[in-house]
């Protein structure tokens, strides 16, 4: 399975370039694996990147997106060559997490969808991830959420877009 071109231009800018980028099995617990150069997909997060839809992003979706950004991050990373860091899951997850609105974006997404799907990802990689890629980045409160409280006239409009079927 190949991923569409739309999609590999998001990776390839989170990766600071082209890198190769293939789907196939690995062992099992693990959706994504990288040598500092190769992107490796689990076929079934492949499949849930093939229908990504920004509008309404599903947890599947939303997880393959993330796992792919950190792939990638671990490639960008290698690539400037801080050997010492491109190994250090929380410093790579930080940096996916950055990536996550853009990707969004990028694929189409409206700026609070981006900012939604930033919300989610956190939490998902909070509940998901082992405690060795947990940070600070990792731990910020949903922004979402503060953007309701702040802006109290947004509120009809956030909850419109979570029953539009973005969730939370
Ligand atoms: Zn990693």
């Amino acid at each position: 399975m190949t991923l569409a071109p739309a999609m590999l231009a998001v990776i390839a800018m989170a990766a600071g370039g082209r890198s190769p980028v293939v789907c196939q099995p690995l062992r099992s617990g693990i959706d994504g694996q990288s040598d500092g150069v190769m992107i490796r997909l689990q076929p079934q997060i492949c499949a849930s990147l093939s229908l990504l839809t920004p509008s309404s992003l599903s947890n599947d979706a939303l997880w393959a997106l993330q796992t792919a950004l950190h792939e990638a991050s671990h490639v960008a990373i290698y690539r400037t060559r801080s050997d010492a860091l491109w190994t250090s899951e929380p410093h790579v997850e930080c940096r996916a997490l950055r990536w996550v609105p853009r990707a969004v974006r990028q694929l189409g997404g409206s700026d609070f969808q981006a900012l939604l799907a930033l919300d989610r990802a956190r939490a998902m990689v909070r509940h998901r991830l082992p405690a060795a890629y947990q940070s600070r980045c990792t731990r910020v409160p949903p922004q979402v959420i503060q953007i309701r409280h702040v802006m109290g006239r947004r509120m009809s409009l956030a909850r419109a877009s979570v029953n539009d079927g973005v969730g939370l």
